[in-house]
């Protein structure tokens, strides 16, 4: 990578600020919630950043997809992909960020216009300004930088802006990787933004399985006198839970990318039985909260845990039924040595000179739809994590510094 240019670039993004602070207000005051939050989904944010785009000329392609979606007033559900040629496309640097928020939730815990971006001790403040917007400006000025440098990068760089990141991702991300999957390809890099840590070091690679469980345990009901005359749905589902605590033993397996190294299994909710003390109860209802390890197969857990079930039915005359409350098996995690991953981790040393971490998290984001298409993605950004917040901020220092980033990033050989 030609140091000088690097250098130019940097400083091209540093005269930026006022600019992207300026972008963020825009953006803050055109609020895109989805139908499920009271709000008429992305359509004016997207024509909006579509307009803005296409005046910069900063992309050489903007195009956008419509998912149909009869819940918002527009009939569609934009996702916006714009394309700066680069000199080669045999990979893609791909950064995709997130065009819906939140709602603001309690207004008298903001001391602000939620909608309004304030201006405060080198912070902006506004609903979306770190979820997603941060994320969107960040790759935005790297790229801006380059074209304004006329320089053209080693390979094409794409910024994707998806709709319905926060109540689902079925007419985002999902709906552009089964309908535009071919704009893919497995040897493109992909960061999504949405999420990191307040020194920048964390760059997420792998989730957890998340699997919930309901356990009915079925008694029967009679008087606490005679416990002889049913049988104790309370004490059976007991027994059950401390057998539960066996599965710490079986899969005792460790992946050092998370925090915790373990697969955990906690027994969490409980719901009422009987009103009275002086009444067994015939019916248990408890939930166990999963966080399994990738490397593992839940429906290897799902079979042991059945065996312990069918153990304690045998053992105190009670039936037990079980149902995943919800389940969502891990998607293959992107590998710690991932040439995304370095090339990132070079670009955060050589703008925050800190060491990047590769990190597993207990699981649920975006970066999941793409490994599971076979395309590596890591999540990563410098935030406080304020997201879905009152008083949701993002440090303007930050969104300097993570925009050159992503120029190191998109220059990188
Ligand atoms: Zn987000």
């Amino acid at each position: 990578m030609d140091a000088k240019v690097l250098k130019k670039a940097y400083a091209k993004i540093d005269g930026y600020r006022d600019e992207m602070i300026a972008l963020q207000t825009d953006l803050t005051a055109i609020p895109a919630l989805a139908p499920v939050n009271a709000g008429d989904g992305e359509s004016k944010k997207a024509a909006f950043f579509k307009g803005w785009l296409e005046k910069s000329k900063i992309f050489d392609k903007i195009d956008q997809f419509d998912s149909p979606d009869p819940e918002v007033p527009s009939g569609v559900r934009p996702n916006l992909v714009a394309l700066m040629k680069g000199k080669s496309s045999a990979r893609r640097v791909w950064v995709m960020g997130h065009l819906d928020i939140v709602p603001p939730g309690d207004l008298a815990k903001w001391t602000s216009d939620p909608y309004k971006v304030k201006v405060e001790g080198g912070k902006i403040f506004g609903r979306g300004v770190e979820d997603n917007q941060h994320g969107i400006v960040t790759p935005l000025f790297a790229a801006k930088a380059l074209r304004e440098l006329g320089e053209v990068p080693p390979y094409d760089v794409g910024l994707i802006l998806v709709a319905d990141e926060e109540t689902g991702s079925k007419h985002g991300i999902q709906f552009l990787l089964e309908k535009h999957g071919n704009l893919f390809q497995k040897s493109d890099f992909i960061v999504v933004p949405d999420a990191g840590a307040p020194d920048g070091t964390m760059i997420e690679v792998a989730e957890k399985s998340i699997f919930w469980l309901k356990f009915e345990t079925k008694g029967k009901q009679c008087h606490a006198s005679t416990p002889a005359q049913g049988i104790n749905a309370h004490r059976a589902a007991a027994n059950l839970i401390v057998r539960l605590g066996k599965l710490y033993e079986l899969y005792p397996q460790r992946n050092e990318v998370f925090d915790p190294p373990i697969s955990t299994f906690e027994p969490t909710k409980k719901e009422a039985n009987v009103p009275n003390i002086n009444t067994i109860p015939g019916d248990d209802v408890f939930y166990l909260d999963m966080r399994i390890l990738p490397e593992l197969k839940v429906d290897d857990v799902y079979k042991t845990i059945g065996a312990m079930a069918k153990e304690i039915e045998k053992e105190f005359g009670v039936k037990i039924l079980m149902d995943p409350a919800q389940r969502e098996d891990a998607a293959p995690a992107t590998p710690a040595d991932a040439p995304v991953v370095k090339a990132l981790s070079a670009a955060i040393k050589d703008v925050y000179n800190v060491k990047a971490r590769p990190m597993g998290i207990g699981g649920g984001t975006v970066a999941a739809f793409f490994r599971r298409a076979g395309i590596g993605a890591v999540v990563w950004s410098k935030i406080d994590e304020v997201a879905h917040q009152p008083n949701e901020y993002t440090i303007i220092d930050n969104m300097v510094g993570d925009a050159k980033v992503f120029a190191h990033l998109f220059l990188q050989e």
